[in-house]
């Protein structure tokens, strides 16, 4: 028995990254100076992401870019059931429904054929989304070049959720290059690639688009007086022309930022080692490891397996339980959005999304972070194996 719990995702925070906090922490400004400037430019060059935009939490960041698209009351947006439930209630802040696209059984994310299919479907009705939102699940794209086809044809917008995914690539393009949508988000919660503590970013490559995000997340306020509607009273002057919010990205974490960039290359790598030694030492057990489509780099922010209920020892429920009882700190990633209460009292019902609602009943996350040690790993294995045969 492990004595020590083992996460299924944790931060890497070394000295490098201590110590550039403090610097900021000693400096004039601790939040709006020169360092979420600096993380923007240094995460544009490394997206290809023209502009780029710190925001508080990549819910923020959601929230943002629906607002930057112009979504309103009467609007709809889809996204995928395998999700956060963030990726769906940006749409409902705005005042928009929402509505999903079941799974793709292989990848997980959404299932671009049930997208052609339910678009063809929505333009009879007259009932088409504003816009789509395909959400990397693990870090492993979802079907770009098709899901920006059918945009043209069906004149949607596109928001990647790439919340797992920075560091990854989709046919040699950057995630966070937008080149197969019109904007990117990434959240730099403590779980996910990098970390800023809490925090978000959104990458485009549109100028209004971009505008619009620097307006709204600081309160809809301007200081240029050539977006002003008069002529200022004084240097103090600022003008607020629209309602925004205060989504800004202190300083402080920004600094954290930087530091933690300069590792994700090796950060990615680290965790594809650790997938790659799960994926040779369960390759004999009835259950199904990660996918991946050709061409790609999973950033690898999550391992989910799929358990074979019925030639298991045990069954899913029963596996999950045992892995936590020694120790194991595995997850579930995602409970279905529609089957979450909240969703339910919109009017979704079990059965609507079959895909996502079998992986919910075969899907476990097993840790992978990047200390994560081969004993640690050998043990989970070790532990899984034997409720599996
Ligand atoms: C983590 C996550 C979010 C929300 O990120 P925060 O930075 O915690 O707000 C949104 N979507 C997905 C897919 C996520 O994993």
């Amino acid at each position: 028995m492990n004595s020590k719990f083992i996460p299924y995702g944790r931060q890497d925070i070394d000295d490098e990254d201590i110590n550039n906090v403090v610097k900021v922490l000693k400096s004039d400004f601790i939040t709006q100076g020169p360092t979420v400037p600096l993380f923007e430019n240094l995460l544009s060059k490394y997206t290809h992401g023209k502009y780029s935009f710190c925001l508080n939490s990549a819910t923020s960041a959601l929230h943002l870019a629906c607002l930057s698209l112009g979504l309103k009351k009467g609007d709809i947006v889809w996204t995928s059931p395998i999700s956060f439930v963030a990726s769906a209630n940006c749409a409902l802040y705005c005042g928009a429904k929402v509505d999903f696209i079941d799974i793709d059984p292989f990848s997980y994310n959404m299932s671009v054929k049930k997208l052609e299919e339910k678009l063809i479907n929505a333009k009879k009705e007259g009932d088409l989304p504003k816009i789509v939102i395909p959400v990397h699940l693990s870090g492993q794209s979802a079907e770009m070049i098709k899901i920006k086809e059918l945009s043209k044809e069906f004149n949607f917008k596109i928001i990647e959720d790439a919340s797992h995914a920075l560091g990854g690539s989709y046919k040699n393009e950057k995630i966070g290059s937008c080149k197969f949508s019109d904007l990117t988000v990434f959240s730099m919660h403590p779980v996910k690639m990098i970390t800023t503590g809490e925090g978000g970013v959104i990458t485009t490559n549109n100028k209004l688009i971009a505008k619009k995000i620097k307006s709204l997340r600081s309160h809809g306020i301007t200081k240029d007086t050539l977006d002003m509607t008069k002529v200022p009273d004084g240097l103090w002057y600022y003008e607020q022309l629209e309602l925004g919010y205060n989504y800004r990205m202190p300083d402080i974490n920004a600094a954290l930022g930087i530091t933690q960039l300069d590792k994700l290359d090796k950060f990615v790598s680290k965790r594809e080692e650790i997938a790659n030694y799960y994926d040779k030492n369960l390759i004999d057990l009835p259950l199904k490891t990660p996918h991946q489509i050709p061409n790609c780099v999973s950033s690898r922010h999550l391992y989910i397996i799929r358990i074979d209920n019925k030639h298991s020892k045990f069954k899913h429920k029963d596996i999950f339980s045992r892995l936590r009882d020694s120790n194991i700190g595995v997850n579930l990633h995602y409970i279905p959005i529609h089957l979450q209460p909240y969703f339910q009292n919109l009017g979704f019902i079990k059965g609507q999304f079959p895909e996502a609602e079998k992986y919910y009943e075969e899907a476990i996350s097993l840790p992978i972070f990047t200390k994560l040690t081969k004993r640690e790993q050998d043990y989970v294995i070790d532990t899984l194996r034997k409720l599996i045969i």
